[in-house]
C-alpha cells in the first residue's frame, strides 16, 4: 500500500502529493511549489523520508498544479506525464501565470500522455487512471485501490467541485465525471483532493450541495 505526504503550496494554496512504497520510491503528483522556500521544503520532505522519485504525474496542467514541473525534472530528471487532452492547458499555462501575476518557467521536457485505465506502477504498488473532464478537458484522477485512495485533483472537493468557468470548462461533464468515475468508488474511499481537506466518497455523496445523491 502507497503513504502520503502532501504539502499545500503557493498563493492558490495547492496541495501536492508524494506518494511513496514500502522501499522508499515515490511518485510526486501536482508539485505546486512557487515559491524558492517551498522548492526546498518539497525537496526537504522527500529526502527527510528517505525516498527516491520516480515519477512526476499531473491530474491536469492548471497553473497551480504544474509550477513546480521544472524544479522536479531539474532536480531528479523524471519526466512528465498528463492526458493528452490537456496539452493545450499545459501550453497555456505560462499565460495564466502572466496573468495571474505569478510568472513562472514551464517545463520543458518529454511529455508522457496517459491514457483512461491505464495503470501505472510505483514498484509493485498500482494506480489506476480515471478520466475525469469538466475542471478542465484532460482531467485525470490517480485511484489507489490497495490503499483506498484516490487522488482526485480538482474535480471534487469537500463540500464543493472544481470550477468549470476556465477555458474547456463544462459543469455537466463535471457533474457526469463525479457520479461515474468517484461515486462508482466504496464509500470508504479517501480523496485527496487539490485544495483544501481530505474527504471521503460516503461523506460527498451524503453532504456534497452540487451534487449529493440522497
Ligand atoms: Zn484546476
Ligand atoms: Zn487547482
Amino acid at each position: 500500500m502507497l503513504k502520503i505526504l502532501s504539502f499545500t503550496f503557493s498563493p492558490v494554496q495547492e496541495n501536492t502529493y508524494v506518494l511513496y512504497n514500502e522501499q522508499g520510491q515515490c511518485c510526486i503528483i501536482d508539485p505546486g511549489c512557487y515559491f524558492q522556500q517551498e522548492r526546498e521544503e518539497l525537496k526537504t520532505g522527500i529526502e527527510k523520508t528517505g525516498l527516491t522519485p520516480v515519477m512526476l504525474l499531473n491530474t491536469h496542467c492548471h497553473l497551480d498544479h504544474v509550477f513546480g514541473n521544472k524544479f522536479i525534472y531539474d532536480t531528479w530528471g523524471l519526466q512528465l506525464h498528463f492526458h493528452e487532452k490537456e496539452k493545450p492547458v499545459f501550453d497555456f499555462a505560462p499565460q495564466s501565470g502572466a496573468l495571474w501575476q505569478l510568472p513562472f518557467d514551464n517545463y520543458d521536457g518529454p511529455i508522457v500522455y496517459l491514457k483512461e485505465g491505464n495503470i501505472i506502477k510505483i514498484g509493485e504498488e498500482k494506480l489506476e487512471i480515471r478520466f475525469a473532464p469538466g475542471h478542465s478537458p484532460g482531467h485525470i484522477a490517480f485511484y489507489h485501490e490497495a490503499g483506498d485512495f484516490i487522488i482526485g485533483g480538482d474535480v471534487l472537493f469537500n463540500m464543493s467541485i472544481g470550477r468549470t468557468d476556465l477555458p474547456g470548462g463544462d459543469f455537466h461533464t463535471l457533474v457526469n465525471s463525479i457520479q461515474t468515475q468517484f461515486f462508482t468508488l466504496p464509500d470508504d474511499t479517501k480523496v485527496y483532493p487539490g485544495h483544501g481537506p481530505v474527504t471521503t466518497i460516503g461523506f460527498e455523496k451524503m453532504n456534497n450541495p452540487f451534487v449529493k445523491l440522497y
